[in-house]
């Protein structure tokens, strides 16, 4: 099928009134860099970009997503999105001079999906001609070709939606889990996802992550973030699809920002989508904002899995033993 040419999750979108509760949390927490904007406005770089995520008051609109913004190759890859989706009975804006440059991208479009959520696609972002200084002393995000990381939507129901992510929008799906509730994960790039969604029954922003170099970058985020009461939400612990080692925070606006470790990557090329079994943790992330039912069910999916001996490939040497105990369980 003829692909819609979306390489990368570019930058996020926040929609709050409590931008210095943002300011902190961002540059203290998680280590992104503040630049400088004019306006109820707070931009944070994450690398060479000149912005990656950016946080607006928007009056009376609420806390929460206020876009995605979704990377093309070229002006070219833009045009034939904006006819594909135009074509498909989807209303799309070109966006004016001075959006583009409020994105620090060389020009973009505005649509939304079937559930009312703000997507952007662009080209050509800006890059700043300083360094990256982060808010505190980290080695640095994973991002180039993998993208700012990932972004996981709550929706009410996942099926309708598949047909504009997966068919219009060219998302293509890594694999997808039904218990304990319905979880869609895509890549476009060689990140094992870059979009998800959860059928939760909400809707809005999930979740985003953002990946780290280094374990310790992650591991001293999770010591200031056991400093500030109720900041963590889900503990330490490690995904059983792409295989990040992270904790979930709590943001100003609602919803959580997973802070990562060891993201795998796949080969696109000859990815095989399929569903999973073991729940979405070997270990860990313990949610504990959740009711004790969900938590007890998720914890008995992690226990399963550790009775198993379910864990990430290549994590330990070979280990003969340990799997001639389990098959002969
Ligand atoms: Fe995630």
């Amino acid at each position: 099928m003829e692909t819609a040419g979306l390489t990368g999750l570019g930058y996020i979108g926040v929609r709050s009134a409590r931008l210095d509760d943002w300011s902190s949390y961002a540059t203290g927490l998680l280590g992104m860099q503040q630049v400088d904007r004019a306006g109820a406005v707070r931009a944070y770089r994450m690398d060479d970009r000149k912005q990656r995520l950016i946080v607006t008051e928007d009056e009376g609109k609420g806390e929460g997503l206020g876009f995605l913004g979704w990377e093309v190759a070229d002006a070219a890859a833009l045009d034939v999105l904006a006819a594909r989706l135009d074509a498909h009975g989807t209303e799309v804006c070109r966006a004016s001079r001075a959006l583009a440059d409020e994105r620090h991208v060389a020009d973009l479009i505005v649509f939304h999906d079937p559930a009312g959520n703000r997507l952007e696609a662009f080209h050509g972002p800006a890059v700043a001609t300083d360094p990256f200084r982060p808010g505190r002393p980290i080695s640095g995000f994973r991002t180039g070709p993998l993208g700012m990381g990932h972004a996981v939507l709550n929706v009410v129901d996942v099926e309708p939606l598949l047909p504009f992510y997966r068919d219009l929008l060219g998302f293509h799906v890594t694999d997808y889990g039904l218990r304990p509730y319905k979880l869609y994960f895509f890549h476009i790039n060689g990140r094992h996802h870059s979009f998800a969604m959860v059928g939760s029954g909400k809707q809005g922003l999930h979740h985003f992550m953002v990946e780290l170099y280094s374990l310790d970058d992650v591991g001293q985020g999770y010591d200031l973030a056991q400093l500030e009461d109720g900041r963590v939400a889900y503990t330490l612990g490690r995904h059983t699809n792409d295989h990040v080692t992270s904790f979930y925070s709590h943001t100003p606006s609602g919803f959580f920002i997973e802070y990562g470790w060891g993201g795998r990557v796949i080969d696109p090329a000859t990815w095989q989508p399929h569903e999973t079994h073991d729940g979405p943790s070997f270990w860990g992330h313990e949610r504990l904002y959740m009711e004790p039912e969900q938590r007890a069910r998720l914890r008995e999916m992690r226990l399963s899995a550790a009775a198993r001996g379910v864990r990430a490939p290549g994590s330990i040497p070979d280990c003969p033993w340990l799997d001639a105990v389990i098959a002969s369980e």
